[in-house]
């Protein structure tokens, strides 16, 4: 975790997953906390060695990549932890996430893995969008959500603290099929992004740009390809169960699915594409021999 200066106040350690960290004289805020209790340690040592304050962590959303760390965190230090509504019932209750991906279903043991389920964190304050003030210090909270239910972006000044609502190139190259649970919540958070005014950004995964409007309109035209060829699939036949819809889809993006982990995934993400294009009118749902089916209109 590589500490990285954006400017007087603005800082992030840059890691598989980012944390931001916000520094006033007396005041420290941490943006997201880390997958596990080995990140945020890294964290805290570095802090420790500027004697940095640290008074208060953000969460930008449930996932457990973002708030793995928390646990541990919450436990050495006494911190004020701040979540988004809904994402915090999650980050209370972690068993949530798998209970989900698993179409509501108590989940299957290999399920409950450090990927999907993060220690739970008793959350001190709810937040939505809107001006916010973390102990002295203000922002302004924007509601991203799309990849998450509620994520909000952090802004400070002129920097934003994207969360998820964007990835690098990189990110979304690696993954193919970008993890997202609202297909049409994504592009409108995208283009709400293109009309923040900040300096630049920082996302969840990747690192700051000045320039990051120009990702995000990459971003935009990434998730409108993928729309693109899963109509494609769609139309292929009469009518086609969604589950053949998912697994076919998946394979034509190159995507091998080898444990329920990456089956949960990629099933939500693509039945949030599913769900645009079906709220869009392009796709209608229909029933065949029991089979929830999707026919191009
Ligand atoms: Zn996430």
């Amino acid at each position: 975790m590589e500490l990285k200066q954006i400017n007087d106040h603005c800082f992030y350690f840059k890691g598989a997953v980012n944390i931001g960290y916000i520094k006033s004289e007396e005041e420290g805020i941490l943006i997201d906390a880390g997958l596990d209790d080995s990140a945020i340690k890294k964290v805290l040592k570095q802090l420790d060695e500027k004697n940095w304050p640290l008074t208060h962590l953000f969460i930008t959303h449930a996932h457990a990549d973002h708030f793995g760390g928390a646990a541990y965190l919450k436990k050495k230090r006494s911190v004020k932890v701040y979540a988004p509504e809904l994402e915090s019932a999650i980050i209370n209750y972690p068993k949530l996430e798998p209970i989900y991906l698993q179409n509501g279903n108590n989940p299957y043991k290999q399920l409950r893995n450090k990927f999907v389920e993060g220690k739970p964190v008793l959350i001190d304050q709810t937040c939505s969008d809107g001006s916010f003030k973390i102990g002295s210090i203000d922002v302004t909270l924007h509601n991203v959500s799309g990849h998450s239910y509620h994520m909000l972006a952090l802004q400070m000044n002129d920097v934003l603290y994207a969360a998820d609502s964007y990835f690098d190139e990189k990110t979304l190259n690696k993954h193919n099929i970008p993890y997202i649970i609202d297909g049409l919540e994504t592009i409108n958070t995208l283009e709400k992004l293109l009309t923040i005014d900040v300096k630049g950004a920082v996302p969840g995964h990747g690192d700051y740009e000045e320039n990051f409007k120009s990702t995000v309109e990459k971003n935009i035209k990434y998730h409108q390809t993928v729309e693109e060829e899963l109509l494609k699939i769609i139309s292929r036949e009469e009518s086609t169960p969604i589950e053949k819809v998912i697994a076919e889809f998946c394979k034509h993006c190159g995507v091998k699915i080898e444990n329920l982990t990456s089956w949960a995934l990629y099933r939500t993400a693509v039945s949030a594409y599913i769900k645009k294009v079906v709220e869009d009118g392009q796709v209608e749902m229909t029933f065949e021999d029991n089979y929830l089916s999707l026919k191009r209109m």
